[in-house]
């Protein structure tokens, strides 16, 4: 399985490389996120491994169970300084009733979408103790079923979120529409990206302010040429693991379609 991983993931690295180069960046400053909603606990400890400590799940049950276990098999060492602790990032939509048992294992929410979120998430890191990073997740393609904020709607919400105290804005986070249509996926991400630098220039969203966590496997290339700093990918890291992927786990489909 670690060959299958490391071949997967030396590709991957090459496309970011080659879409940093078409616009001048430094792939340093892309943040790759390995989404391992499909795949065993095996394949996390492979990627971890390889060097790839942030780890993706869309659904918080998922990631809390998940980083329960790969904590045990790490003797329960929780210092972010062991070298194969995972960062684990929350990527899928986040019901409010799961926040208080999310929160302890979390680094990064990419999907906040509302207030009445935000200030559960700010309640509950209150008694934690500590501040939650958060991106603010956008609806950059106008798709009704898509989940976000409207684009009209995000930096009234972002200036919103940064008077909560115990929530640390880091961002934007958007998903391009399900489409071979590039310039839709790319007009996506544009708009994304555009907001982003609005907030930034009305000292709207904080100085943690940031990140731009835009494309999948399907899309990451478009993503970076529009500024993505994290990028979030499943299957082009997997794929090839028949023998060694689970299947998903009920309602995954169903939240992987209807997230698009
Ligand atoms: C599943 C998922 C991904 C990864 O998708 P791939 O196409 O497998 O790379 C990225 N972001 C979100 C929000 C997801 O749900």
């Amino acid at each position: 399985m670690l060959h299958r991983l490391r071949d997967n993931l030396a590709r991957v690295r090459e496309r970011i490389n080659a879409a940093c180069l078409r616009v001048g960046r430094d792939p340093a400053e892309i943040r790759l996120i390995a989404v391992t909603k499909y795949v065993s606990i095996e394949a996390i400890h492979g990627m971890l491994e390889l060097g790839v400590r942030d780890i993706g799940e869309s659904r918080a049950q998922e990631l809390v169970r998940r980083a329960q276990a790969i904590h045990e098999a790490f003797g329960g060492n929780t210092g972010k300084d062991e070298p194969r602790q995972p960062r684990w990032h929350m990527i899928g939509s986040l019901q409010r009733n799961k926040v208080k048992s999310l929160l302890p294992f979390v680094d990064l929410i990419h999907s906040v979408d509302s207030l009445r979120l935000a200030e559960e998430i700010d309640a509950h890191a209150t008694k934690l103790g500590r501040p939650i990073p958060i991106l603010l997740q956008i609806n950059a393609s106008g798709e009704s079923s898509k989940h976000g904020v409207a684009v009209g709607a995000a930096s009234h919400l972002a200036e919103q979120l940064t008077t909560l105290k115990h929530l640390e804005l880091r961002g934007l986070m958007t998903m391009a529409p399900l489409t071979d249509n590039q310039s839709a996926v790319r007009r996506t991400f544009e708009r994304t990206r555009e907001l982003f630098e609005e907030i930034v220039a009305e000292r709207m969203g904080g100085p943690a302010f940031r990140e731009l966590s835009m494309g999948m496997s399907s899309d990451f290339e478009a993503a970076i040429l529009e500024g993505s700093t994290c990028v979030r990918i499943g299957s082009a890291l997997f794929e090839g693991l028949e023998n060694e992927a689970v299947h998903p786990p009920d309602g995954v489909e169903e939240q992987a379609a209807h997230d698009g």
